[in-house]
């Protein structure tokens, strides 16, 4: 048994009864969708609090026929939805948006329950975005513009967008309220009806937010898939009545997905990881890089982001200052329970990653790579019950070693000297991935120069890897295929081309 205190094991217990209540509502509306019939299947999920290692609750693995059932209901509603005038579609996506600004702080303690991640440092932030990501697709039902070609006197073309019908939107665990609301607001927006996969470990924030606006919508429109990704996953994006698959995780189940889509001529898009270069320039003030690392490795989320900046680059002659200045900012991160207000970072997601990471770090050590350990542990006897990874630096790896290729998705970030602009932009684009990239200094010829050079789909001078609706985001090579947040994203993934010729010769 692990002793909290008092206020702490207030918030997780009403953090846990709000997450069962959420599932409860779920496993219901699963339930009358399918009258007498088994709505799942199996044992379910087992789901645990990563803070603690106790079991929290189990996930119900949603049958053949629950998901069969929402396909065809999804594939009813749809041609209604995508005819309903687009000021109907933008009022719903609206009220939606309103109707997520409620019970936020609830939905943030779900969220740091089932995910580990901080509650002050993470979770209270990212319960706020899916209302702004409703509203920004809101405002773009009626953006939806296709172009026209003069192809002689009396010949012209003209194209219009269309939606795919119904998607499939399979949501990662890391950052899964902003995902779910992407892969929600922006199929919706372009006409589609949609059916969303569940991370196994947050499902519960998932239910929870979604209880706030499936009311709203009209019957059949959205959904949630729950279970496993191999199981209730896998019917979900090989099921023949789903038109496009939109997903976001891990280049392995990327992969697979990709595989499957292939053999049956489904639109994909993949939004994968990535291992993230960070050139900092000689000129950079050494308290902005610093920041810069902290915040875009994601050290505040035990590094568990897609783009976090997990190589960084700093001039040769600059390595013991940064070393130093990098140990003591990472010294300062208090690690601790999620839920405890004062915890930075939380503990990593699960058992498997905390190990995974352990191996990466102890391979690193054994091959006599230099790696240090940092951070503020705040109790002892959690960090050994809970899923706790501390944050870790390994100093100039060689660029084929696994640590500098692989992503570990984890707090441990490589530190590595560069003798010339040139050799810093060939050790970033020396892996296969290419998610995001970023330069940090003064000197604007030689960002310019790195941000012309990276191989990536995103490139930031002096920002923190972000996601905003309105600029496009995905990658390239391992790290996918296709693109997320934009209108013209919108157009792209969730949408088919059409030319239409017209001959009015007479
Ligand atoms: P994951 O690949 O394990 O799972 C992602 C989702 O896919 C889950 O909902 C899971 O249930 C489902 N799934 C698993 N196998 C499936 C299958 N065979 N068929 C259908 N669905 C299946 O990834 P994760 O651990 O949840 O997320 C972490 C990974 O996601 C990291 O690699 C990270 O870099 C990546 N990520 C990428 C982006 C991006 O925008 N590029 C954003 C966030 C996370």
């Amino acid at each position: 048994m692990i002793e909290l205190s008092n206020e702490l094991t207030k918030r997780r217990a009403r953090a846990f009864s709000a997450g069962e209540g959420a599932l409860a509502w779920y496993r219901q509306r699963c339930a009358a969708t399918m009258g007498d019939v088994d709505m799942s299947t199996g044992e379910g999920v087992k789901c645990y609090d990563p803070s603690t290692g106790m079991e929290t609750w189990t996930i119900p693995e949603s049958s053949d026929h629950l998901i069969n059932t929402f396909i065809e209901r999804a594939r009813r509603a749809q041609p209604k939805w995508m005819k309903t005038e687009p000021a109907e579609r933008a009022k719903i996506l609206w009220a939606c948006a309103d109707a997520l600004e409620a019970e936020q702080s609830e939905l943030a303690e779900i969220l740091a329950l089932e995910t580990g991640k901080s509650l002050t440092h993470e979770c209270k932030g990212e319960v706020t975005l899916p209302a702004s990501i409703f509203r920004y697709f809101s405002g773009l039902v009626h953006e939806i513009k296709g172009r026209s070609i003069q192809a002689g006197p009396k010949l012209m073309g003209y194209t219009t967008y269309h939606p795919w019908g119904v998607v499939a939107g399979v949501v990662p665990w890391n950052v899964p309220l902003m995902f779910m609301a992407y892969k929600i607001a922006a199929p919706l927006a372009a006409g589609n009806t949609v059916l969303i996969k569940a991370p196994e470990q947050a499902t519960a924030s998932l239910a929870y937010a979604f209880r706030l606006i499936a009311h709203l919508l009209p019957d059949g429109a959205v959904e949630i898939v729950s279970g496993s990704g191999s199981g209730a996953g896998n019917k979900l994006i090989s099921n023949p009545g789903i038109d496009k698959v939109s997903f976001t995780g891990s280049v392995e189940t990327g992969r697979a997905i990709y595989r499957q889509a292939a053999k049956d001529f489904r639109s994909v898009t993949l939004e994968l990881g990535g291992k993230n270069p960070m050139i900092i320039l000689e000129d950079c003030d050494l308290d902005k890089a610093v920041n810069g690392v902290i915040g875009s490795m994601r050290f505040t989320r035990a590094g568990q982001s897609c783009t976090a900046s997990s190589r960084i680059y700093v001039p040769r002659k600059l390595m013991d200052k940064y070393r130093e200045a990098l140990g003591l900012a990472l010294n300062d991160l208090k690690i601790g329970h999620a839920l405890d207000p004062d915890t930075h970072s939380g503990p990593v997601v699960s058992k498997a990653q905390q190990t995974r990471i352990q191996d990466y770090l102890t391979s690193a050590a054994s091959d006599g790579l230099d790696v240090k350990s940092y951070g503020n542990v705040l109790d002892e006897e959690l960090f050994t019950k809970g899923y706790f990874v501390k944050p870790h630096l390994i100093f100039d790896p060689e660029h084929e070693h696994p640590v500098s290729q692989e992503e570990i998705f984890g707090p441990v970030a490589t530190l590595t000297g560069y003798d010339s602009l040139d050799n810093a932009i060939e050790f970033a684009n020396s892996t296969d991935f290419g998610l995001s990239a970023s330069v940090w200094g003064r000197d604007i010829d030689a960002c310019l120069t790195c941000a012309d050079a990276f191989r990536a789909g995103i490139v930031q001078i002096n920002q923190n890897a972000i996601m905003l609706p309105g600029f496009s985001y995905g990658g390239i090579g391992i790290s996918g295929v296709g693109k997320e947040s934009s209108l013209e994203a919108m157009r792209e993934t969730y949408m088919f081309e059409k030319t239409n010729i017209v001959n009015f010769a007479g």
